[in-house]
């Protein structure tokens, strides 16, 4: 089969590759039609999130069962389903617990960047480096989906796949940023980073009652989507001072919630190693500061913005003397799909306005340069195998 292959920091094309079979009695194999490229992903083409082998790429990814393992109930040939990006066994403490991304039997390589075993088993994801697992992701003709009875979820004809693919990541990790802080209504929810993250958090604040929606970046183009399909208020930190503009839209206050999605942006050189270091000068780290400045006293803020590595001067001292909630993590996909499903189903939510490209497979890598370089006005590529 075809598929987009990492080959190394700053490399993906689109190869020939042996075609996945069924490898326990809970698999499935699926045909995938639609799959999309994530910031997640970028983080991979960087090299900050570091793998050393060749490996499929791609978490976001839909299609048809082709093949059933002998254990799967659930599923049958022929049925449509999108694939939520944690895989996760089902049965286990975490699994158990609504923590699906932190399931201990998903992840049977559990080592780290350095080849250095990590102190716990942890996630795994699809096409997300051997750090999550080692297995292959969507972004081909076909993929293996372990636990086939657990996650991926059945679709109706009468939805399109633009419609369904971000079910798999983009908007339950909105909807997580927004839901953890658990709005009572009417509260000003100020969202850094309006790429497709931050557009699902927009979308995803407003259906959970928010008063007001502000979408913070420094591009305009992502600021113009984010007006034209959501409605939202924006700020460009380049033209204006963020923390003063959010400050006097909420009476001196603050916002009652601050989401980073954004995250972790090293400084890159593909020829090099990509120097994970990182301070509140440049990049995202400044935006985790902002949020902390921008959010109110006793407010939240939501980290969905991947972070790799530690970092100094975390403020400590501001999160303590203001009290803020701090939640982080990948997002529990399992806990929301099913009423996420039906909000598509009854038509409550747009998800497919996002879409600024739509490729074959074979432009793979085309669809990366222009996603990461933001080319071309891209916000987000979907890709069809
Ligand atoms: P993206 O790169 O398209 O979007 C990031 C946006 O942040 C861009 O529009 C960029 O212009 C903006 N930005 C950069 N610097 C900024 C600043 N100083 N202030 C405000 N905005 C700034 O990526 P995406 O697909 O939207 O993903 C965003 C993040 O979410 C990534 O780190 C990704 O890894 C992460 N993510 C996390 C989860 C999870 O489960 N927690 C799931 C999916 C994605
Ligand atoms: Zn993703
Ligand atoms: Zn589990």
């Amino acid at each position: 089969m075809k598929a987009a292959v990492f080959h190394k920091p700053g490399q993906i094309t689109y190869d020939q590759v042996a075609d996945p079979r069924i490898e326990a009695a809970g698999d499935v194999i699926l045909r995938v039609t639609s799959t999309a490229i994530c910031g997640s992903d970028l983080h991979i083409l960087s090299g900050a999130v570091p793998q050393k082998e060749e490996m499929i790429m791609g978490h976001e990814f839909m299609g048809i069962v082709e093949e059933v393992g002998p254990a799967v109930r659930n599923l049958k040939r022929g049925d449509r389903v999108v694939v939520p990006f944690p895989i996760s066994c089902g049965h286990c403490f975490f699994c158990n617990h609504g923590a699906s991304p932190s399931c201990e039997n998903s992840n049977y390589k559990h080592y780290g960047p350095n080849g250095d075993l990590m102190d716990q088993k942890g996630a795994a994801l699809f096409g997300y480096t051997d750090l999550y697992g080692g297995y292959s992701g969507g972004q081909a003709e076909y993929v293996r989906v372990p636990y086939a009875d657990i996650s991926p979820r059945i679709i109706p004809d009468n939805i399109t796949d633009e419609q369904a693919l971000f079910l798999t990541d983009i908007f339950p990790t909105g909807w997580s940023a927004i839901d953890w802080a658990q709005l009572k209504g009417g509260e000003v929810v100020a969202i850094f980073g309006s790429g497709p993250v931050g557009l699902m958090a927009q979308k995803a604040a407003w259906l959970n009652g928010a008063g007001r929606v502000i979408a913070i970046d420094p591009l305009d183009y992502r600021l113009e989507k984010a007006k034209a399909v959501n409605k939202v208020d924006i700020l460009n930190p380049h033209k204006v001072d963020v923390i003063e503009a959010i400050r006097e839209m909420t009476g001196g206050r603050g916002a009652d919630v601050c989401v980073d999605a954004v995250g972790f942006e090293p400084e890159r050189n593909f020829l090099d190693k990509v120097k994970a270091t990182v301070n509140f000068e440049k990049g995202s780290i400044k935006v985790l500061d902002m949020c902390f400045k921008a959010v109110r006293r006793s407010g939240t803020v939501s980290i969905m913005g991947v972070y790799g590595s530690p970092y100094d001067n975390f403020p400590l001292h501001r999160i303590f003397d203001k009290g803020i909630t701090i939640k982080q993590g990948q997002a529990p996909v399992l806990n929301y799909i099913d009423k996420l499903i039906e909000l598509v189903k009854e038509e409550k939510v747009v998800l497919d306005d996002i879409i600024t490209h739509t490729l074959p497979l074979s432009e793979v890598a085309h669809g990366y340069q222009i996603f990461d370089e933001k080319q071309e006005d891209c916000v987000k590529v979907v890709l069809k195998p």
